[in-house]
């Protein structure tokens, strides 16, 4: 099943519904992966504003 980008926090996901805010405003038109293993220590995670772990999308359409 082909991974969906969450439009909201950029989270990746095989499911219908992103499992952090449980909205389905899925896109399937994303670029780019980051996978935030240290959301702390991320320079990434800070801009993205993300603050758990996992995998997300650089940009969703
Ligand atoms: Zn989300």
């Amino acid at each position: 099943m082909p991974e969906k980008a969450c439009s909201t926090c950029h989270l990746l996901t095989t499911g219908n519904v992103c499992s952090r805010c449980k909205t389905q405003t899925l896109s399937d038109d994303f670029t780019g992966l980051v996978i935030i293993f240290d959301p702390e220590g991320s320079g990434i995670a800070k801009v993205m504003k993300i603050k758990e772990k996992g995998r997300y999308a650089l940009k969703v359409r």
